[in-house]
């Protein structure tokens, strides 16, 4: 079984989280686990590159951008220069408005670049599925991944898989859902290809994580095309 975890920190997050891990713990995890390569984000995206540097060919940097903070969207495309192959937001944790225009300028600098946008959902008032399915509206060249489709209220992970029926630029992402029968509600009626497997780490657990796409319901041939092709295709990784 081939494997690669679509979303995962590495530090320290402090705060009402108090998680981390570190880069060796996270390697030991990926062994542990067998999991090929992870797409990896710290709101310091220095800290990503020394992995992607220390860890190559396992290390598939997202760069981390703050759209409140115009500095950090002035210096997108110098990461992208320096390899990394995706874009995360996280409304929840910079407070602004998923829909919002002010995220426009990041989705047409990914565009440009050729490089997905992945972005937090499940927190109101900021996040909502709803909300990300008009910022995907706006940009339907932008291939976006809903991280967590819509994490853990049924009704918001009801509207993630509603949002990505509708907009065929939108893919989910399954870590931090509780409802595995959801990851097969998403593979049978979004897209064989449109859902994807992610820890989250340091937030959750792998063991508990693929647990779920296991016992998910999705057809034996569909647990490789969630655990990596479709994050391979999605990410552009060869
Ligand atoms: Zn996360």
């Amino acid at each position: 079984m081939k494997i690669i975890d679509a979303h995962a920190h590495i530090g320290y997050i402090g705060g009402w989280a108090d998680v981390g891990i570190t880069g060796e713990e996270l390697i030991a995890q990926m062994d542990r686990f067998e999991i090929e390569k992870t797409v990896l984000c710290n709101e310091d995206n220095d800290i990503t590159l020394d992995m992607m540097k220390r860890y190559p060919g396992r290390m598939i940097g997202a760069v981390y951008v703050n759209p409140m903070n115009t500095a950090t969207v002035d210096f997108m495309e110098k990461y992208f220069d320096l390899g990394f192959k995706a874009v995360k937001l996280n409304p929840l944790r910079h407070a602004y408005c998923a829909d919002s225009e002010a995220l426009d300028p990041v989705l047409e600098k990914a565009q440009a670049a050729g490089v997905p946008v992945c972005i937090h959902s499940g927190h109101p008032p900021y996040s909502l599925p709803w909300q990300i399915g008009l910022l995907a509206e706006r940009h339907p060249k932008v291939k976006v991944m809903m991280i967590h489709m819509g994490h853990g209220h049924g009704v918001y992970i009801d509207a993630a898989l509603k949002m990505a029926r509708r907009y065929s630029n939108i893919w989910l992402e399954m870590s931090g859902m509780p409802m595995p029968s959801k990851i097969r509600e998403a593979y049978e009626t979004v897209g064989k290809d449109r859902i994807m497997f992610g820890t989250d780490t340091p937030f959750h657990d792998p063991s508990v994580e693929l647990q779920k796409v296991l016992v998910s319901g999705v057809e034996e041939a569909g647990i490789q095309r969630v655990l990596y092709d479709n994050a391979a295709m999605f990410f552009e990784i060869k």
